[in-house]
């Protein structure tokens, strides 16, 4: 199996950057953190700009 990336959600601060930048992949839940709802719903290229854009770096791979 592939690697799928996932959010620390007791570090996200919300600020919605990964959703903008990969809505296929990110959205919002209704805890307002950020989830992973498609993890390969867009390619890791991708998928590593959010990470890299995450202000707290709560972006991870597992
Ligand atoms: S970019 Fe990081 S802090 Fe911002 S919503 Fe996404 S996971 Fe949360």
């Amino acid at each position: 199996m592939d690697r799928q990336p996932f959010v620390d959600q007791e570090a996200c601060i919300s600020c919605q950057l990964c959703v903008d930048t990969v809505p296929e992949v990110f959205r919002m839940n209704e805890n307002n953190s950020a989830e992973v709802y498609n993890a390969f719903g867009a390619s890791k290229i991708k998928i590593m700009e959010a990470i890299e854009g995450c202000p707290v770096s709560c972006i991870h791979w597992n």
